[in-house]
């Protein structure tokens, strides 16, 4: 365990990761009920950075029960919703202050580099938390003025109240780890859910070490329980349950449709946040000295592994070299390396598993005729390192076109006439985000209403906000993360009528 950091880690995470890592079940840290474990890596090198306890039926159902009891009959349900939002703010403040400690951890386990896990990851779930902590005393119903035409005369009063959904099993993905925890968990907090949490097999560590400061901040035994497992045991299992009642998915359209599945034994809510091929669309009035670096990083920001990830570069043909140059002299000038080292600008991507498919696709693409401008290939000879890698001579039907790498690999595609385009990058099952860089702002926003997804920038790329919506049109997903609209996920609306005597 140990062995695998360099004499530079952060003391209290190199006593977090030296010994085993339990599960969070009714408050207490427990093993397994199998007593098994299973190794989280470091992507850097490859070898095992810490060991976890591997949950399974056994251990989900324990802790649905746990989030059950709480919902029903716990403190939780009889707090006040100030009371709520305070605990939710403590535990931002709790975030903010292990801030360095969150920053090596998802560092370590996921690969990316310390600085914009300082910066960016951490930050964004301190604010999150805080944004959610002022919703919990927010939530409210309406009074409905209702007529009934077949009473005369009768009068009523009628109001809606807007109640947790109660037990929510949330599943989240490995790209950005602490962070998608804090989106999930934020919202069914601030309503007043109760939560089974299950981290991707690639990196629960930082959730587990989030499980030990929601313990700190006072929040009531079972109301939060985290089971580390493999998706296919404890992720199924969670997805299946009879008892849960909504579950909230992130990763790949693939696995969201077995959740979809499991979901219908019981028919449990269901909302998603999956994959994307978001379109990136330069036109030639575009300021290109910001257009460039913001295409550049549109794809390769977190190693192309951001479900919106700028992935197909469309660029209108009088500035296509221009561009593509520009793009690919960006990527040259990345520093890739171990995400620990101050200079590091993009790390490994998170696994062998995910470092083969990409590569995999980059053979597909060059030996179907793509030309690889920059990079192309795997880096470095140990860990999971990929050249960032810029694509030309691509065709629409080509599978590095059409489908999601999560890899920092950008097909880079010319255009003539600004009325094609919209179709084009249209042509997707995805519709998560998309982009527009130009100077036209009328052209800007008629783009805007005309692109199918769920986010679209304008002059920018990866900009994301609590307060702002996020979520995918198409397969790219069902309901909102952030903004007000995610309270809609955690909540259900009840109508009270009453008859005025
Ligand atoms: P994934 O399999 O969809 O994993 C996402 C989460 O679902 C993980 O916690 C995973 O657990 C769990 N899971 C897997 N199979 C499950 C099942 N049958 N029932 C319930 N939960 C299940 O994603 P991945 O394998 O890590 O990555 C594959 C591809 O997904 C990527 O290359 C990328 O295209 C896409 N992806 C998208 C996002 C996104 O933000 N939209 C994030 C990650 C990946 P385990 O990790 O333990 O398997
Ligand atoms: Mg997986």
């Amino acid at each position: 365990m140990g062995i695998a950091v360099s004499p530079q880690i952060h003391p209290q995470v190199a006593e977090f990761i030296d010994k085993p890592r339990k599960m969070l079940i009714n408050g207490q840290w427990v093993n397994a009920a199998s007593g098994k474990t299973f190794p989280s890596y470091n992507p850097a090198t490859g070898e095992v950075l810490a060991k976890v306890a591997e949950g399974d039926r056994e251990d989900i159902d324990r802790a649905v029960r746990a989030a059950r009891e709480a919902f029903d009959n716990g403190p939780w349900r009889r707090m006040t919703a100030s009371e709520r939002g305070r605990l939710i703010w403590k535990l931002s403040d709790l975030l903010e202050q292990h801030t360095e400690e969150f920053a090596y951890l998802e560092s370590l386990d996921n690969g990316k580099a310390l600085g914009i896990a300082r910066a960016a990851d951490v930050p964004l779930a301190v604010d999150l938390l805080r944004y959610m902590a002022g919703w919990a005393t927010k939530i409210e119903g309406n009074t409905i003025p209702i007529s009934v035409p077949y009473t005369p005369g009768a009068k009523y009063l009628a109001y809606t109240l807007r109640e947790p959904v109660g037990v929510v099993g949330q599943i989240i993905p490995w790209n950005f780890p602490l962070l998608m925890a804090v989106w999930k968990l934020g919202p069914a907090l601030a309503t007043g859910c109760t939560v089974v949490l299950k981290p991707a097999e690639q990196t629960p560590l930082s959730a587990l070490r989030l499980g030990e400061l929601i313990m700190e901040a006072g929040f009531p035994d079972g109301v939060v329980n985290i089971v580390p497992g493999y998706g296919e045991t404890a992720g199924a299992a969670l997805a299946a349950h009879s008892d849960v009642d909504k579950v909230a998915f992130t990763g790949s359209t693939e696995v969201g449709k077995l959740i979809v599945h499991a979901a219908a034994g019981n028919l449990k809510k269901v909302s998603l946040e999956l994959g994307g091929k978001s379109p990136n669309v330069v036109f030639k009035d575009a300021d290109l000295d910001t257009a460039i670096p913001g295409s550049a990083s549109a794809i390769f920001f977190n190693h192309g592994q951001c479900c919106c990830a700028g992935s197909r570069l469309y660029i209108e043909k009088s500035v296509f070299d221009k561009v593509v140059d520009g793009v690919a002299d960006e990527a040259k000038k990345i520093k890739v390396g171990s995400g620990l080292e101050p200079d590091t600008q993009m790390g490994p991507l998170v696994s062998e598993e995910q470092l083969q498919r990409v590569c995999g696709y980059l053979e597909a693409g060059l030996s179907e005729g793509a030309k690889a401008v920059v990079g192309g290939h795997k880096a470095k000879d140990r860990g999971y390192f990929v050249e960032p890698t810029v694509l030309i001579d691509t065709r629409e039907n080509m599978k590095v076109v059409k489908e999601e790498i999560f890899g920092p690999v950008v097909t880079a595609m010319p255009f003539t006439d600004p009325e094609e385009i919209i179709p084009r990058a249209n042509d997707s099952t995805y519709g998560l985000a998309a982009a527009v860089w130009t100077r036209d702002i009328s052209k800007a926003h008629r783009m805007a209403e005309q692109l199918r997804a769920g986010t679209v920038w304008i002059n920018c790329y990866n900009i994301f906000d609590a307060a702002l919506p996020f979520g995918g049109y198409k397969q790219s997903g069902w309901g909102r993360e952030m903004g007000h609209d995610v309270l809609n996920l955690y909540t259900q609306t009840k109508a009270v009528c009453t008859k005025l005597g």
